[in-house]
């Protein structure tokens, strides 16, 4: 199936299965905005959850905060955001529609890669096993064209865009001959910086209000905190402060679903490393967070690692991993060695001292930071979108969501065969055991057939089914979702078999 249909099933799906809304959509909806529901929240919790483990009850010198939204307002001057977090925008003038300068750029250049990859797969099925990729990229004439060409336009853009050289960033897009995707004409209007920070006021008019932001990341948060949690906590460096937390952007080009949102959350980590060692940790960040995606269990080839072109001024190293949704590669995490730079701008902007004293070499520093940033939302759309599968079971069409069992909304759904006969009673004895312990449905509507297609259709690993046998014998079957396999057990082990694989200690084991 062609990927852009794939990601609209995936959109109808979780509309359907009570896994994400459109904001406000009684009124029409509010452009870029979510809803989870009753599902997604399942979901998303759990995530949340498995993240906020792996950081926090994983490595002892890691602790959590949960930091206000609000925040005083010189806080983003101090980490350049009120300066410097904007995106170049640019319209068309037919279609009248708003565009990234940069996606506009990037896109031109997926295409061009998309050529190369053809020519890749078109050398690979001509030479068969003997095809050496590395030597077809580097020798082949076509491909060398193309590659230089996205190097080259790279260098010339990114520099423009560093050098706020906005002429320069407009012609470039006018050189290229991009052409915009609604009106297909190229009548660009000129390139403009656009704040991305959502504002608002702090108290009465009448008392003279304030200009506050809405926070558009979590980690300066975990910054201006740093003192607070390192003196309370007597941590000693290297250690980690970890955030969960909604963070807003005013997006222009708000698509692709809850890829791009106005309001999302990040899962964000701060680490204080003494100055010299950050790469050291760097690497070691890196690795840990590629291993918390891969425990999940998703095709790795799903993955890869992205370093980043042009590295902000105040870092030294920085990487994202991306994940290949269906409209591509795109970033999911990024991890970064951040230096000092936070730290002293608080440290210039607030007038107080935020400095380490190392005990054992007797010298006080101000500590550098390796930062791990992943967006909650993406990693929702990463899991459902490798994890929805259609499958041709005789005649018909199952959907599946084959969510790692440890995250899946609802863990376990308990199925009396009939109405009556004594078995919703002793499905409920068995409800009412688990329930405890997890979240568990309980179905009596419908054909078993159906209530197990509406169960696979959101992915909850077990279907418990009580028949007139297990009235007689005390056992019922346990349904396995990706396998639909059968097997009777007695009431007695459904407990014990369901906890066991359902225990988020699966994916957290694998972390070690
Ligand atoms: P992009 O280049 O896609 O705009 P970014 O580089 O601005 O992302 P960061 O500032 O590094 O993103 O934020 C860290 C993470 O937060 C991202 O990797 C992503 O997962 C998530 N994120 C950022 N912006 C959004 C958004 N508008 N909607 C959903 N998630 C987001």
């Amino acid at each position: 199936m062609v990927q852009e249909d794939i990601f609209k099933k995936i959109i109808a799906h979780c509309k359907e299965y009570g896994f994400i809304f459109q904001s406000s959509e009684l009124y029409d909806g509010l452009s870029a905005v979510y809803d989870y529901g009753q599902n997604g929240v399942e979901l998303k919790n759990n995530i949340k959850e498995y993240w906020w483990k792996a950081m926090t009850q994983m490595n002892e010198e890691v602790v959590g905060i949960d930091s206000a939204i609000f925040m005083h307002p010189t806080i983003w001057k101090a980490s350049g955001h009120v300066d410097a977090f904007n995106d170049p925008l640019i319209d068309n003038k037919d279609s009248k529609k708003r565009y990234r300068a940069d996606v506009l750029v990037e896109d031109y250049l997926e295409k061009i890669n998309d050529k190369i990859k053809k020519e890749v797969e078109k050398a690979a099925k001509r030479f068969g096993d003997s095809f050496d990729e590395q030597q077809y990229r580097t020798t082949n004439p076509r491909v060398m064209e193309y590659a230089q060409k996205i190097e080259s336009v790279r260098t010339e853009f990114f520099g423009a865009l560093e050098a706020n050289d906005l002429e320069k960033v407009r012609q470039i897009i006018i050189d290229l001959e991009i052409a915009c995707p609604v009106s297909g004409s190229r009548n660009w209007t000129e390139v403009r910086q656009f704040n991305l920070m959502f504002d608002t006021k702090l108290g009465s008019v009448a008392e003279g209000a304030n200009t506050i932001y809405l926070r558009p990341e979590t980690a300066q948060g975990i910054f201006v905190n740093y003192l607070n949690v390192q003196k309370t906590g007597r941590m000693k460096i290297p250690f980690g402060i970890a955030q969960i937390g909604k963070a807003f952007r005013n997006e222009i080009v708000a698509r692709q679903f809850i890829f791009r949102m106005r309001e999302f959350e990040q899962m964000e980590m701060q680490y204080f490393v003494k100055p010299g060692e950050e790469l050291k940790w760097f690497e070691s960040w890196k690795d840990k967070r590629i291993k918390w995606h891969m425990a999940m269990g998703i095709n790795p080839a799903k993955y890869r690692w992205h370093a980043h072109d042009k590295l902000a001024h105040y870092a030294n190293a920085a990487f994202d991993i991306e994940f290949e949704f269906p409209f591509g590669f795109k970033e999911l995490e990024g991890i970064h060695s951040r230096t000092d730079f936070d730290l002293t701008q608080h440290q210039n902007f607030s007038g107080k001292k935020i400095q380490y004293f190392d005990n054992e070499s007797g010298e006080s520093y101000v500590p550098y930071v390796v930062e791990t940033s992943v967006g909650l939302d993406r990693t929702f759309l990463s899991i459902l979108s490798a994890c929805y599968n259609e499958e041709q079971v005789g005649e018909e069409t199952r959907v599946v969501l084959n969510i790692p069992a440890p995250l899946a909304p609802v863990k376990v759904a308990v199925l009396p065969l009939v109405k009556k006969d004594g078995l919703p009673e002793l499905a409920r004895e068995i409800l009412n055991e688990l329930k405890f312990d997890m979240n568990c449905m309980y179905e009596e509507k419908d054909s078993i057939g159906k209530r197990y297609r509406r169960q696979d259709a959101i992915g909850t690993p077990f279907c418990i089914t009580v028949d007139h046998q297990s009235a007689e014998d005390r056992t019922v079957t346990i349904r396995y979702r990706d396998t639909m396999e059968q097997e009777r057990i007695p009431v007695e082990k459904v407990a014990g078999i369901v906890r066991e694989k359902v225990d988020l200690k699966n994916l957290l084991k694998k972390l070690v």
